[in-house]
This record gives structure tokens, sequence and C-alpha cells, in this order.
């Protein structure tokens, strides 16, 4: 365990010790994160599997850029004109085809 997550541990807890047992804060957590490999999200079509749209990779900032994200998305799938070039989006740039 690095200093940092042992100082946080620790806030955690003394924070916990403030209410009452029926509001015990967690202190841990685990889990799967999506991050791809150069952590720059993949938001768009799958080119060989067509109809399937692809929405992942937001390394722990899916909530923040939601609204950017959501709109990009369903431009792509509407057609119309994305607010930005969605090149670096795009999931075959992880070399998948
Ligand atoms: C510890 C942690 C902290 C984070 N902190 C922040 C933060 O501070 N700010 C921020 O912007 N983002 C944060 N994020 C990232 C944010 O939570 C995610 O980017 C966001 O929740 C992704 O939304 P989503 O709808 O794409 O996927 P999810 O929220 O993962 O939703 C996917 C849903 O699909 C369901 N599902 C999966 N498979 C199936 C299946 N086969 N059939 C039916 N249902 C299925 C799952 O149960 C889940 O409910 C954090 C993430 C983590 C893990």
């Amino acid at each position: 365990m690095s200093t940092l997550q042992s100082s946080e541990a620790c806030v955690g807890w003394k924070t916990a010790e403030r209410f009452p047992p029926i509001l015990i804060q967690a202190t841990r957590w685990a889990g799967a994160m999506d991050v791809t490999p150069d952590a720059i999200p993949v938001i768009g079509p799958v080119t060989r599997l067509p109809g399937l749209y692809l929405s992942t990779g937001y390394s722990s900032h899916g909530f923040g850029i939601a609204p950017g994200t959501g709109h990009l998305l369903a431009s792509l799938i509407d057609g119309s004109q994305p607010l930005v070039n969605p090149s670096s989006f795009a999931f075959e740039r992880l070399g998948y085809s």
C-alpha cells in the first residue's frame, strides 16, 4: 500500500468515526476500470459489425464528460455533424479491425 493510499484510508476512517454506525463509510474499494491502451475513450462504430457502437474506456472520467460523449455518439448514430473530429476516438485506432 502506497503512502497516499494509506493516508486516504486513515482520513476515511476518521471521518467514519464521526457518523452513527448505520452510516459507516467504506474505506476500501475494488473493481474493474475501463481503460484503453492509450487512455483515450472509444466512441463510435465498430466498422466490421454494422450497427454496433461503442462508448467506453473513460478511465474514471465518464460522468464528467458524459454530456459531450453522449452528444458525439448520438451524432455518429444519426449521421448529423459531430461537434469534434471523431477519428481520435475510433475503435480501429487500437489496431482492431
Ligand atoms: C472508483 C471510480 C471512481 C470514478 N470517479 C469518477 C469521477 O470522479 N468523475 C467522473 O467523471 N467519472 C468517474 N468514474 C467513471 C464513471 O463512473 C464511469 O466512466 C461511468 O460510470 C461510465 O458509465 P457507463 O454508463 O458507460 O457504464 P457503467 O456506469 O459501468 O454502466 C454500465 C451498466 O451496464 C450494466 N451491464 C453490464 N453488462 C451488462 C449485461 N450483459 N446486461 C445488462 N446490463 C449489463 C452494468 O451493471 C452497469 O449498470 C469513476 C469510476 C470508478 C470505478
